[in-house]
This record gives C-alpha cells, sequence and structure tokens, in this order.
C-alpha cells in the first residue's frame, strides 16, 4: 500500500550515486499490509530538506514503521557524511564507567547487567560503528568482533582499536552459527529493513544461553510524544522500524528469544536537541522552550525515565537452552 511517495529533486549532474528507489513494506513483524498513519516527518539532516516521510502504524501488531522507505541498495544516499552513529574517531575513554555512574546517569551497562556470562566470551556488536563499545568490552577481557555496514567504520575498529571487524549486514558468511556468548546491538537494529530476520540470524549465531542486548530509540516514550515529528529519536528516513518496550519485546519473542529484562536509558541531550528542532520550526510552546534548557531537559528526561517511558528502551534477552 503507497501512502506517500515523497517527491525528490533532481540529482546534481555531478553525483555518481544511484537514485533513490522506493519500496512499499508490510509490517516488519506480523506481515500484515494493513497501517494507518501515524505521524509525519522531515529528514532532519541538512540534505533532506523538503523531504518527509510517514511513520504507519500496523493494526494487527501495533508495530510502526517507515513506509514507503528507501531501498536497502539506495537508503545510503540518507546518510550524510559525519552521520553521528558513524563517527570513527577513536574513543576518549575505553575505561567502563562504574556500576555507581552507570545508576546515577540512568545508564545501562550490559556487563553489570548480570545477564552476560561471566567469566567474558566472545561477543560480536552489530552496528559497531567507530568501536567505542568493542573497546571497553575488550577491556574488560571479551573476545571482540564488530559487524558494520560502514567501510570507514571498520577500518577504524581494526586500525584504531585493534578489534576483528566485518563488513556487511546479518546473516555475514565469515560468522559461524553458534560462535558467540553475546551479541549486542545499540541503536542499529532500527536501522535495517528485515529487523526480525536481523534478529533470527543474531539468534543462530548465539550458542544456547548466549546473551542478546538490544537498544532502540523508545517510540512509546513521554519525548516522542512531547515532540512529535520533531522527536531526535524519529531519525527519518534511516529509522525504519520504531519500537515501543512491547513491540520489541514482540519481535525478539517471535525471533525465538527469552526476554529477561527490558529497561529505559536516560538520553536528556535528545529531550533538549527535540526541542531545539521544534523550537526552529516554529511548533510547541512552554514546555518546548523549557526544555530547550539544559536542566529543565535533565529533569524532563529524569521524570520520562521515572515513569518508565525514557527516550531509549534496552531489552536483555538470552537464546534458550
Ligand atoms: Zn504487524
Amino acid at each position: 500500500m503507497l501512502l506517500h511517495r515523497p517527491e525528490l529533486a533532481a540529482d546534481p549532474p555531478t553525483d555518481a550515486r544511484p537514485p533513490v528507489v522506493w519500496e512499499d513494506t508490510a509490517c516488519p513483524l506480523c506481515g500484515h499490509d494493513d497501517a494507518a498513519v501515524l505521524t509525519e516527518a522531515a529528514d532532519p539532516t541538512p540534505g533532506g530538506a523538503g523531504l518527509r516521510f510517514a511513520v504507519v502504524g500496523c493494526r494487527h501488531c501495533g508495530l510502526a514503521y517507515t513506509n514507503p522507505r528507501p531501498t536497502p541498495a539506495t537508503i545510503a544516499r540518507f546518510y550524510p557524511p559525519g552521520y553521528a552513529p558513524h563517527d570513527v574517531r577513536p574513543a576518549r575513554d575505553a575505561r567502563p564507567p562504574s556500576r555507581l555512574r552507570c545508576r546515577l546517569l540512568g545508564r545501562p551497562c550490559p556487563e553489570y547487567l548480570g545477564q552476560l556470562p561471566n567469566p567474558p566470551g566472545r561477543l560480536l556488536d552489530f552496528g559497531c560503528g567507530g568501536g567505542r563499545f568493542l573497546r571497553r568490552m575488550a577491556g574488560l577481557g571479551w573476545a571482540v568482533t564488530g559487524l558494520d555496514s560502514s567501510p570507514e567504520a571498520v577500518r577504524a575498529v581494526r586500525d584504531g582499536v585493534g578489534c576483528e571487524a566485518v563488513l556487511g549486514t546479518l546473516p555475514h558468511p565469515d560468522l559461524e552459527p553458534g560462535s558467540f556468548d553475546a551479541v549486542t546491538l545499540w541503536q542499529s537494529l532500527e536501522h535495517v529493513h528485515r529487523p526480525l530476520a536481523t534478529l533470527r540470524e543474531a539468534h543462530r549465531l548465539l550458542v544456547p544461553g548466549g546473551s542478546l542486548v538490544v537498544a532502540v530509540p523508545n517510540f512509546g516514550g513521554l519525548a516522542a510524544r512531547w515532540f512529535g515529528p520533531h522527536w531526535f529519536g524519529l531519525d527519518l528516513p534511516r529509522h525504519l522500524t520504531h519500537f515501543t518496550p512491547a513491540t520489541l519485546a514482540a519481535m525478539l519473542a517471535a525471533a525465538g528469544f527469552r526476554v529477561t529484562a527490558v529497561r529505559g536509558w536516560v538520553h536528556a541531550k535528545w529531550v533538549r536537541a527535540s526541542a531545539k528542532r521544534a523550537a526552529g520550526a516554529g511548533a510547541g510552546g512552554p514546555w518546548t522552550w523549557l526544555c530547550g534548557r539544559k536542566t529543565v531537559a535533565r529533569v524532563a528526561a529524569w521524570a520520562a525515565y521515572a515513569a518508565g517511558r525514557a527516550d531509549v528502551v534496552v531489552a536483555v534477552a538470552e537464546r534458550p537452552v
């Protein structure tokens, strides 16, 4: 079902990249093709000016997803140079934060969640970017492997961090079934076209009893409600699936996992960035203006976390034995 097909400006003659090809998709979770438009938003990056995209909600399972969307072969056009998650600069500090610091900052520390195997084993980080997390886990004794679709990121991990990294996505021919004790996906699952297939492959790569950690923006969070199309976590059209704690847990279960924990993650920077984006578009009222202040953004992010509706949701799951 085609709901919106953004009009694209003609490519500049010097641009050798292939033009964007659009595709319509059924629900990435249940497969039904019966959805209603939930919101529409513009591409917030400078190169995406003028394009608007639709997020639809499946009437059968409730999953929200971007539709229509650029095909896997052409979505790279929407990743501008310097896209933050592809930042391949070396980590300034590879030391893991203390348990107390994690608790005070409202951040997840997978190595402290009590879910990952102890002693450390083999870990795959899907969407590893510049390798900050890999470096941290390697420092804790894990044998780490990074996987990323960006050649620059893979090069940075191999040469800069000194860890193993492979180029591509899942499934990957170089990764053997049952060869990892843990797989992590830090804000990468929302970027893939077939998230259920990605999770099923992660399941296959894990040993029985192995752990999976997934963090994604929380479409059911309070900030998503406050800022609507200006919410930082929407990031259209790069984010293709817009999870809530419930739909993330449902997809993990559909992939064969047993979910053991679902937690929030405080992201005050996202609240502030969303507020500024809304104010810049002339949207929002006093609350938007207030959330543009650093202190208020922090309080708001903590309030959302305390209410169980933080900006990011982290799920821990295991491959049943
Ligand atoms: Zn569905």
